[in-house]
């Protein structure tokens, strides 16, 4: 998941001490398109790789142990922030409490206010009545009892009226007379913001008064669901979202952005058709599935690739410059046991992987090397030259290592500085003659 190689990336760098503002910046960046991928609004996410930027740069994340997984969590607890902080309930304060819902045809009103019945019943042990207020087709108020017979609430129609105000004044009042606590006023919506539709979910809005306005809309809309929001917003001054089918893969991007317009938190979530299909809206959780997502996943592994290519520029300079020596096969080898083995390390040198692939290395063979090259002085290792027969004896004592395994390291690593060297010069081919491939 994220976390896990976003820590990895970052850690490599960490091994070499070379988390900078620029790797900080390239993370970032893979991070902001990963967020337009997931339909978040463009100038949002630049405010947020933003932010994550100073609080990174400002927090010692370049000199923390894991700066990949304060890296995460930086950017999941801005996510987090992004969309709300904590969960928050609605308001059910009135006898009875009016839930008026509003939103775009098929959004899942009708669907959610359903839900909402249901869970308020059996949840919170409310006993909350339906009202049916879209009056233009009649098939959804057909839809309504259908729903409420499901759930086992009541549901209040009026199928010769044609005014929603008066419909919905009249279901609050039965609710009233009929002992009902909470009343659920469910409405018609139109395939985009116009006019009518606004005009009426408005009147309605200050007929009723309710204790909490719900604007519901589908997570599928991406990008149009924040002009929406906007719109619907501007109108009723609502007090909450309803985020709709975020079931399957759908993209969790519209959260974070409608949050961020219109300032409202999201309450609910439905992730189903079922009338059990409702949770609890909680930013943290959401901004964890952002994050799982498998867009981020591959950002991260691209974000992976130019980490691994810089270190390998780095390689390769001191190969240019004849200057790699073996404290830096010694870090690297400290590197590969973190990375898993010699063959992920080999990948790093452009080239190298594929050329080793075939080759079997054993990871347990760095235990020797390592106590080879800790035997060695400063000066040994970065001229390995100089290893002549009695520095050979002296090292192979303070390793317990034979003289034997000492040259065949020797002979590895030159082995490995003229490869690295040939491909240094653009000579893969050359490489690939002398491996026999
Ligand atoms: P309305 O026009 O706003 O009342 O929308 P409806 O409640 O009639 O829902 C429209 C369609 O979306 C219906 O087919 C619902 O079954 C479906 N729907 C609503 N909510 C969800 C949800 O959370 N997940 C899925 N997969 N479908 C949903
Ligand atoms: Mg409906």
């Amino acid at each position: 998941n994220l976390s896990e190689k976003l820590d990895k990336a970052l850690h490599v760098l960490k091994g070499h001490g070379q988390i900078t503002e620029i790797n900080v910046a390239e993370t970032l960046k893979e991070v902001r398109r990963a967020l337009l991928d997931a339909d978040v609004n463009f100038k949002i996410a630049k405010e947020f790789t933003n932010k994550v930027k100073e609080k990174a740069l400002g927090q010692d994340v370049l000199t923390s142990l894991q700066p990949g997984q304060l890296m995460v969590k930086l950017v999941k607890d801005e996510l987090t922030e992004l969309m709300g902080g904590d969960a928050e309930g609605i308001n059910l304060s009135g006898t009875p409490s009016v839930i008026l819902m509003s939103g775009l045809q098929g959004s899942g009103k009708t669907t959610f206010s359903g839900k909402l019945a249901n869970y308020l019943k059996t949840k919170k042990t409310k006993k909350p009545l339906l009202v049916a207020c879209d009056v233009y087709r009649p098939a959804a108020i057909d839809q309504l009892h259908v729903v409420g017979e499901q759930i086992g609430v009541e549901v209040f129609s009026d199928r010769g009226n044609n005014d929603p105000v008066a419909i919905s004044k009249a279901g609050i009042a039965h609710a009233k007379a009929n002992g009902f606590n909470v009343v659920i006023i469910d409405t018609a919506g139109r395939l985009a913001v116009d006019e009518q539709m606004m005009n009426e979910i408005a009147n309605i809005h200050k007929a009723i008064q309710p204790q909490e306005t719900l604007f519901v809309v589908d997570s599928m809309t991406g990008q149009d669901a924040v002009n929406t929001a906007k719109s619907f917003n501007d109108v009723l001054n609502f007090d909450g979202v309803i985020l709709t089918k975020l079931d399957g893969d759908t993209r969790g991007g519209a959260a974070i952005s409608i949050k961020s317009v219109v300032n409202k938190p999201i309450k609910f979530i439905g992730t189903g058709e079922k009338m059990d299909a409702i949770d609890v809206f909680y930013p943290s959780r959401m901004a964890e599935r952002i994050l799982g997502m498998g867009d981020v996943v591959s950002l991260v592994e691209r974000a992976q690739e130019q980490f691994d290519e810089e270190e390998a520029r780095k390689i390769q300079k001191k190969i240019a410059k004849n200057k790699f020596g073996f404290d830096d096969f010694l870090s690297q080898i400290q590197q590969i046991k973190k990375m898993g083995s010699l063959k992920d390390l080999m990948g790093m040198i452009p080239g190298a992987g594929k050329a080793l692939k075939g080759l079997d290395i054993d990871d347990d063979a760095f235990k020797h090397i390592e106590a080879i090259i800790h035997s060695m002085t400063p000066d040994e290792r970065s001229t390995p030259a100089k290893l002549n027969a009695s520095r050979k004896k002296r090292i192979a004592k303070g390793s317990g290592t034979s003289i034997q395994e000492i040259n065949q390291l020797l002979k590895q690593f030159d082995q490995m500085s003229k490869m690295m060297k040939m491909m240094q010069g653009g000579g893969g081919k050359k490489m690939m003659q002398m491996m026999g491939a």
